[in-house]
């Protein structure tokens, strides 16, 4: 068999990349080691609930969005967050109190002391750094120790579930690094940028959740062989020799290029192969777990008017937070009902993933209960272990990034993407492999 372009990988990355290399007319063929395509998008649809087992929302801050839901003719089904979203809880001792969503309130808050308050003067005044920082340092620097535990924290928490005392200020928030690299500070950068036309319209999903997305992707390539892993690339006189194993029997592609994508073991795995010092298995990851609690709607006390809470690392809890899924979004309980979804352990808490079931269920009722008033039990709940969630940019994720580099130097039109290295919201993978489809289309001049 030969193709145009492989692409490994059927989670949103590989998806959208064989999206644009298919609607420009490469013959491209996707390998999709598991039954279902996907990867972390997992839309489950029980009892009348509708739980996202992986992602929940997306920011939709990505500009070829349009374009994709467009071509696949979803436009009705793409939904944006109700406008409750922007009220974000954080939870201080003992209680939910809303996050400042703007400077104003920010001098009002309670969750902050006057000290802080009157540090975030300072902050135009403060130099940029001369090393690479982590997060924590970053934020202590800039905003203050109080800032980091009950903003900047949570933040990193509910995005990467990570440690913000290891993850790289350059790398995991790069439009945050920016700021300060491009304007000297935070607050000149945030004021130039609100000039600017806001490179966000909210938080989007799909009536049927985030898998319609990708399910319509996959009806679009066609082209999808599941149970179906790749495991070696050979480079064959100017074009590669893809071989795979598919129900235990070896399978064998010809193609002029591969896109990898996958979480860092698997691509390392086939990487080695051809470049032994590949430091891909290296990569750091935080292990997950999402439980989606249903609820009748008057067995909790709290309004759930808003996206849902967080909880700072510093109060050492395994739950890390909770959206109001229900609120969000229409369709995701039944008449009648609320749907919970909570999320615990991250990179430091761990030890969740040891738990059995029941044993997480229990813990998170007992948090749970009291912030959010709730008095009955839960009238549904599903819940999913992630081992390896969310690649960690830590410290020295240079390393990573300096290493494909000269990958690319001996190997062309072999391309490492996925959501190990750039960006891991499912904006940025789109924004990145739309950017790598056409990179590839330029490089075969189409
Ligand atoms: C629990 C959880 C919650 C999240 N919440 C959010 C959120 O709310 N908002 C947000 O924007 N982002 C969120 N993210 C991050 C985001 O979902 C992921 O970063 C993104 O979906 C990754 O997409 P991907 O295609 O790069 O990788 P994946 O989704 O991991 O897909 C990779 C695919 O490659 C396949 N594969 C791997 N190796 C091989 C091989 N050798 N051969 C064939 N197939 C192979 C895998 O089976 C998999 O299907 C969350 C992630 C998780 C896990």
């Amino acid at each position: 068999m030969s193709f145009d372009f492989l692409v490994i990988g059927s989670g949103i990355s590989g998806l959208v990349t064989s999206f644009w290399l298919k609607k420009r007319g490469l013959d491209v063929c996707v390998f999709e080691k598991e039954k279902e395509v996907g990867g972390s998008i997992k839309t489950v649809k029980k009892d009348g609930f509708l739980v996202e087992l992986g992602p929940n929302t997306v920011l939709d801050n990505t500009p070829y969005l349009k374009e994709i839901v467009e071509t696949l003719n979803i436009e009705d089904s793409l939904i944006y967050a109700k406008k409750i979203n922007k009220k974000r809880y954080i939870f201080k001792d003992g209680r939910l109190i809303p996050l400042p969503s703007n400077p104003f309130n920010f001098f009002f808050s309670p969750i902050f002391s006057l000290k802080s308050k009157l540090k975030i003067f300072k902050e135009p005044f403060i130099e940029r750094a001369e090393k690479e920082e982590t997060i924590a340092e970053f934020a202590r620097r800039r905003l203050g120790e109080e800032v980091l535990n009950f903003a900047v924290g949570p933040f990193v928490s509910g995005v990467y579930a990570g440690d913000p005392e290891r993850l790289s200020v350059q790398w995991a928030t790069k439009k945050i690094y920016a700021l300060e690299k491009n304007y000297g500070s935070l607050i000149k950068g945030a004021i130039a940028k609100r000039k600017g036309p806001s490179p966000s319209k909210g938080l989007f999903s799909f009536k049927n959740g985030l898998f319609e997305l990708v399910e319509n992707l996959k009806n679009f390539n066609g082209n999808i062989y599941l149970e179906t892993e790749a495991e070696e690339i050979i480079p064959l006189n100017g074009k590669y020799k893809v071989i795979g194993k598919r129900n235990d029997k070896k399978i064998e592609i010809e193609t002029k290029g591969v896109v990898i994508t996958g979480d860092s073991i698997s691509q390392w795995k086939i990487l080695k192969k051809l470049d032994e010092s590949c430091p891909l298995n290296d990569i750091p990851y935080a292990g997950v777990v999402i439980l989606g609690i249903g609820y009748k709607g008057g067995d909790v006390g709290h309004k759930l008017d808003g996206f849902g809470f967080l909880i700072p690392q510093i109060y050492g809890k395994k739950l890390l937070g909770c959206l109001f899924s229900s609120s969000l979004f229409d369709g995701r309980a039944p008449y009648g009902y609320v749907l919970l979804t909570c999320f615990l352990g991250g990179a430091l808490h761990q030890e969740v993933l040891n738990l059995k079931e029941d044993e997480i269920l229990n813990y998170t009722l007992n948090e749970l209960n009291p912030i959010l008033d709730i008095k009955g039990s839960p009238a549904f709940y599903l819940m999913k272990k992630w081992e390896r969630a969310i690649p960690q940019y830590n410290i020295g994720h240079r390393k990573y990034i300096e290493w494909r580099k000269n990958f690319y130097e001996k190997f062309k039109n072999i391309y490492i993407s996925g959501n190990i290295l750039d960006g891991i919201s499912v904006a940025d993978c789109i924004t990145n492999s739309t950017e790598l489809a056409k990179n590839i289309l330029n490089n075969l001049s189409i």
